[in-house]
Order: C-alpha cells, then sequence, then structure tokens
C-alpha cells in the first residue's frame, strides 16, 4: 500500500494528545456500546457541524442500527481558543424527531453550554430519548451541569485541534488530535 503523504500543519503540533490510531479504535468501541444500547432500534443522528463531521462520518460507519442523519449549527462567540457568551443554535432541522430516538454527537465537551442548549431544542421538538456522543470531554471546564452518555476521551483542560476541531478554521484535516506549539496561535489564546 503506498505510504500516505504527510500534512504539512502536522508540524504546528506541539504534542499529539490522541493518535489517529487510538481514535479508530476508541470509535469501534464506541460504536459497539451504541449498537448494543439501540438494539436495532430507528436512531437519529444529529450531528453539530462543522467540529462533528469527521468524528460523526466514522461513528456513522461503525453503527448497525437503522439511522437517519440531520445537522444543527451551533456557535458560540469565539475571542482566540475561549468561547464567550450564550452559544446560538440555529434550528435547519430537516427532519421531524418528535416520537424519535435521537443521537447527539459533537467533537468536544467543553464549558457544556452548546450541548445543553441543543438538547433543550430537541427536547423541545418532542424527541422521545436524546443521548448524547462526544469524542472528547474537558471535565474541568464546565459551567453548566452536562455529562454526556458516550465519551471517547477525557482530556486535560487543552485547547486542541485535528480530526475535525479548528483553529481559526484551519487544521480540521489533520488525522489526530493534538495542541497547537503557541506561535501558531499568534497572540489570539
Ligand atoms: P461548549 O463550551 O459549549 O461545551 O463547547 C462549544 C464548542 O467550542 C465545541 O463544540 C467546540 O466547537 C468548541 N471548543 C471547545 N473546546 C475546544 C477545543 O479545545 N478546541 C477546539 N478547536 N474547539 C473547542
Ligand atoms: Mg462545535
Amino acid at each position: 500500500m503506498a505510504k500516505k503523504k504527510s500534512i504539512p500543519e502536522l508540524k504546528h503540533l506541539d504534542h499529539v494528545l490522541v493518535t489517529e490510531a487510538a481514535i479508530r479504535r476508541r470509535i469501534e468501541a464506541l460504536a459497539e456500546k451504541i449498537n448494543r444500547d439501540y438494539q436495532r432500534r430507528d436512531l437519529t443522528v444529529i450531528a453539530v457541524v462543522n467540529g462533528a463531521l469527521i468524528f460523526t462520518a466514522d461513528l456513522l460507519r461503525q453503527l448497525r442500527t437503522p439511522l437517519r442523519l440531520d445537522c444543527v449549527r451551533a456557535s458560540s462567540y469565539h475571542s482566540g481558543t475561549k468561547s464567550v457568551g450564550k452559544p446560538v443554535v440555529i434550528d435547519n432541522l430537516k427532519l421531524d424527531i418528535k416520537g424519535r430516538h435521537v443521537l447527539l454527537v459533537d467533537d468536544i465537551l467543553d464549558t457544556g453550554k452548546t450541548l445543553a442548549a441543543v438538547k433543550a431544542l430537541l427536547l423541545k421538538k418532542r424527541a422521545l430519548s436524546v443521548k448524547t456522543c462526544v469524542l472528547l470531554d474537558k471535565k474541568a471546564r464546565r459551567v453548566v451541569p452536562f455529562e454526556a452518555e458516550y465519551v471517547g476521551f477525557d482530556i486535560p483542560n487543552e485547547f486542541v485541534v485535528g480530526y475535525g476541531l479548528d483553529f481559526a478554521e484551519g487544521y480540521r484535516n489533520l488525522p489526530c488530535i493534538g495542541v497547537l506549539k503557541p506561535k501558531y496561535y499568534a497572540g489570539k489564546l
């Protein structure tokens, strides 16, 4: 097999927190648990884009339950690497989720504000159940009480990029998750 070309931006990382192989293995384990819990019940997966895009794509291909997919867009006002204020959830759902089992998928659970707001929206639309699956959990940063049923990795309180997560819209295509070298934040921390 041809060797994969390395991405130049990998050199911007100070250190790798979660390797590509570790992500792959963990997603297999998460999917196994989700497959067991839902037992082929119809599922509606709601991904919070853009961050959850890559994680959702890889997770979905391991799920063995009949499912539908939709996305919501959420943004908080960003200043550098800190999100501040109340998240704005754009309700552009095309699917009717009333009476449906929903699996909410996001890249990272940080203050908890985004997922709390999205979950409240889904319950208001009368979803039968809402469970949450996140690849990363930064428990130390929680401001709103929120726990996800499925968590890939607990990580320390560091700003991470890669595998869907961005800094100033860059780095989403890195295959692993890591912390940028300070010079690449260019004083925006
Ligand atoms: P919340 O603070 O509402 O739990 O998280 C909101 C959003 O902030 C996440 O969905 C993610 O887009 C972004 N976020 C939080 N922590 C990080 C991080 O370490 N790296 C990146 N790239 N985004 C983050
Ligand atoms: Mg996000």
